[in-house]
């Protein structure tokens, strides 16, 4: 990370800096039910109460409630370093719901860091006005940075109105991210590159995906075992096992910094982190 960017509250960020896990914790406002795109791993289910894995929740809630909220947590206790906005859609499919609370919750709370999670589609879009509404950290999650491989990915991809299949969506998902990732890093904001890890698909690809990660001066990647989900594409695909993870983050470690302490968490996770898999 870019000393000009780093303040000292920054490395309360217990996602960024694994030694603040201790200490500090984080809560997802869930004000983000729809996605622009849909990856072939994810089966948009996101009501449920048990599962524990990104992209579920047991409620959406408004801009209002989701400052509440925050509002009660934080008036009952004082490690909460982070609010993150991470589903369980895609926070900047409709950027309106999650402008509005970021900047709820920074008008109130100006110190304490804004997080959000997105595929980066309408990245390119939105990265002024996150930065604008006081967002310090942002996750793109990169899965291919190759057209050819990022079509196995991507079902589809939905922008103004249009329905993208095939290469064109990866294409287009890839040139936004690209455009979107170089806009954060101009505004100043700390960027992590999560990669979901799909044995046969891309896990040859994630030393180009780090490469290109540290052109664009991300500060972090957070390489991800696949969850095979039901009802998706990707169902029978087999996770990768921590062994391949080892080596995949060992390679990947040559460009830039690997978080390897993620606990792939809810849309409403609340507290501090606790580690659950590979
Ligand atoms: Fe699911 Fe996230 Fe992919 Fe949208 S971007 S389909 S919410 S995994
Ligand atoms: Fe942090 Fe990973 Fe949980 Fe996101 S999913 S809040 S990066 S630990």
């Amino acid at each position: 990370m870019t000393e000009t960017t780093i303040e000292k509250r920054f490395y309360t960020h217990p996602c960024f800096h694994q030694e603040a896990c201790g200490s500090w914790g984080r809560i997802h406002l869930p004000v983000a039910p729809n996605c622009n795109i849909q990856c072939n791993f994810c089966n948009r289910l996101y009501d449920c109460a048990n599962a524990n894995r990104p992209g579920v929740t047991r409620h959406i809630y408004t801009p209002q409630e989701a400052v509440s909220m925050l509002q009660r947590l934080l008036y009952q206790r004082s490690d909460i370093s982070v609010a993150g906005i991470a589903g369980p859609g895609d926070p900047l499919c409709e950027p309106d719901r999650t402008l509005e609370t970021l900047r709820a919750i920074h008008a109130q709370y100006p110190r304490l860091l804004l997080c959000v999670s997105t595929n980066g589609l309408n990245l390119p879009a939105c990265a002024d006005a996150l930065a604008d509404a006081g967002v310090t950290h942002v996750t793109v999650t990169v899965n291919a940075i190759q057209p050819q491989i990022g079509r196995h990915i991507y079902a589809f991809v939905k922008t103004d109105s249009q329905l993208y299949k095939g290469t064109k969506a990866a294409q287009l998902l890839c040139a936004r991210q690209n455009e979107g990732i170089i806009k954060l890093k101009r505004r100043g904001i700390i960027v992590k590159i999560n990669t979901v890890v799909i044995p046969g698909v891309n896990d040859k690809h994630i030393s180009d995906i780090a490469r290109q990660a540290a052109i664009w001066q991300a500060d972090i990647l957070n390489c991800l075992a696949l969850i095979p989900v039901h009802d998706t594409v990707f169902a029978h695909i087999p996770a990768p096992t921590a062994s391949q993870m080892t080596g995949i983050r060992k390679e990947a470690a040559r460009y830039l910094p690997q978080m390897t302490h993620c606990c792939r968490c809810r849309a409403d996770a609340v507290g501090r982190l606790h580690s659950t898999g590979t």
